[in-house]
């Protein structure tokens, strides 16, 4: 039961959205811009550092990419924690009376990822991965595989992740719940997660480096291509770091094959932008990397010059 006082409109005048980014440790990666409060977007793990938009006079938030959610801080909080009005309205209700946060100054510095180096079990032979037409052998060399544990993996594809020399970072998890996953985002990542220094599959792909490879986005396409002993990596999203530019101007040619979407659309234009060695390759609206068959997927050969 939420008390009397804690009402859904005392809680959206008694919190303000900051509050509640601070409380989670959130406002460390926003800064200010005048009235606003600009940053990823906590709500579908992006990186774009404009997505999320918070209008500080009015208390309410909005996704300009990714998730496209919006709303007010008892929305926020809902989509933070879970789900539920009840949960988040408890929740808030701790906040309430707390003083407003102060901007560098009681901000805790961002805590340092740190990496999570233990090996899960994951079964390869999951009918998920199997419908997206990747073999059990590639799986488990990725070490790529259902979740059937409890945790921060919980019902999830887990994919492990390593930095470009090879260490170990962590997993990350595709959520399997498709309401789970349009309310949240497809992807559970480790907190902290240097994503922008990371290209997927980036040191198992091999002859990257002699003779290029495929740049898609997600870790599928890699897994499909890696089948067909096609080199691959993956952005995990659709902004490029400098750090990703650094790793992809150094090879030979990169074929780009994103997602056949707007932001997958965008995504190719800005990497072809910024590289002079790449060759972009459109898929029809709708289409990914891994809808290709084995045969459609095997012609990018044609794009490497050997
Ligand atoms: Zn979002």
């Amino acid at each position: 039961m939420i008390p009397a006082h804690l009402d859904f409109r005392s809680l959206k005048r008694g919190v303000s959205i900051e509050q509640v980014l601070a409380d989670k440790r959130l406002l460390e990666r926003m800064r200010r811009r005048g009235d606003q409060i600009v940053g990823p977007c906590p709500v579908h793990h992006g990186d774009n550092p404009n997505a999320f938009v918070v209008d500080r006079r009015k208390n309410l938030w909005h996704c300009f990419t990714g998730c496209g959610g919006g709303g007010d801080v008892v929305e926020l909080a809902r989509r933070l924690s879970g789900g539920s009005y009840r949960v988040a309205a408890h929740y808030l209700a701790t906040l309430v009376d707390l003083p407003p946060p102060a901007w560098g100054m009681t901000t805790p510095p961002a805590r340092p990822f740190r990496p999570y180096t233990k090996r899960l079990f994951l079964d390869p032979r999951t009918p998920w991965l199997k419908q997206k037409g990747i073999r059990p052998q590639i799986a488990q060399r990725f070490q790529v595989g259902a979740f059937y544990g409890h945790g921060f993996l919980a019902g999830c594809v887990a994919v492990r992740l390593f930095d470009p020399e090879g260490r170990p970072l962590g997993y990350a998890g595709r959520r399997l719940d498709a309401e789970q996953a349009r309310a949240w985002g497809k992807w559970r990542l480790p907190r902290g997660l240097p994503r922008n220094t990371l290209l997927y599959g980036y040191h198992q792909a091999a002859g990257l480096r002699r003779g290029g490879g495929v740049l898609v986005e997600c870790p599928w396409g890699v897994l499909r291509l890696a089948q067909l002993g096609i080199p691959a990596v993956a952005l995990l999203g659709t902004h490029l770091s400098p750090v990703q530019r650094k790793l992809l101007h150094d090879l030979p040619r990169v074929v780009v094959l994103m997602d056949g979407d707007e932001a997958g659309r965008n995504a190719a234009r800005a990497v072809s932008m910024q590289l002079a060695n790449t060759v972009a390759v459109h898929l029809p609206d709708g289409l990914d990397p891994d809808d290709l068959s084995d045969q459609q997927l095997a012609r990018l050969r044609g794009h490497f010059l050997l």
